[in-house]
C-alpha cells in the first residue's frame, strides 16, 4: 500500500485538475463534531480520494472513507465499535446558489476558498454516515444485562410474560 502523509488542507480544484489521489490516515480526535456522538476519541479514518474533473466539466473528488469507532449501545448502554464506510461523490462549487448546477450523481460540495482543512470535509462525511442509532447484534450485548434478565424472570414467575421491549424501555436513557 502507498499511504502517504496527507496534508492539512487542500485545493480542491487545482486537485481536480491535476487528477491528484489521497490516500492515507487520519485522526479521529481532533473532529470535535463527530467526538459528540462517539465513546471514544480514539481511533483514525483511513481516506482513499481521487479528484477529477469530468466531461461535463464538474470538478468532483470521489472515494471512500473508512473508520471503527466507538459508539455506545443503545440497550446495553456499553461502549461497542462500529464500522463506517462512506462512498463519497461531491461536486465542487463555488456558493449555494451554484449546487444546483452539479449534476445529481454529485453531492455538492460548496468551496469559498482556494484552499479547504481537508479533516473537515472528511469529518462532515463521517457524521453523515454514522448510524442513527448503535446497537449490538441481536443477544450480544454485554453478559451483565443476560444476568439482569434472569434475576427479573425469576420474579416473574407467577406473573404473566413481559413483553421484552418493557425492560429495554425501562433501560433506556431518560430525555
Ligand atoms: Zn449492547
Amino acid at each position: 500500500m502507498s499511504a502517504q502523509r496527507l496534508p492539512a488542507q487542500i485545493a480542491p480544484y487545482k486537485y481536480a485538475r491535476q487528477g491528484m489521489s489521497l490516500k492515507g490516515v487520519l485522526s479521529l480526535a481532533g473532529m470535535e463534531r463527530l467526538q459528540g456522538a462517539l465513546a471514544s476519541p480514539e481511533g483514525q479514518v483511513e481516506v482513499d480520494l481521487e479528484f477529477g474533473r469530468d466531461e461535463q466539466g464538474t470538478y468532483f473528488v470521489r472515494g471512500s472513507l473508512q473508520a471503527t469507532v466507538e459508539m455506545v449501545c443503545q440497550r446495553c448502554m456499553e461502549a461497542m465499535p462500529v464500522e463506517i464506510t462512506a462512498e463519497i461523490k461531491l461536486g465542487f462549487c463555488g456558493s449555494d446558489g451554484m449546487a444546483e448546477g452539479i449534476p445529481d450523481e454529485y453531492e455538492p460540495c460548496v468551496v469559498e476558498e482556494e484552499l479547504i482543512v481537508l479533516s473537515d470535509l472528511v469529518e462532515d462525511e463521517l457524521i453523515l454516515a454514522l448510524p442513527l442509532v448503535a446497537l449490538h447484534p441481536d443477544k450480544s450485548c454485554q453478559p451483565w444485562l443476560e444476568q439482569n434478565k434472569a434475576e427479573t424472570i425469576e420474579q416473574e414467575v407467577t406473573e404473566e410474560r413481559k413483553n421484552p421491549f418493557d425492560v429495554l424501555k425501562d433501560l433506556k436513557p431518560q430525555k
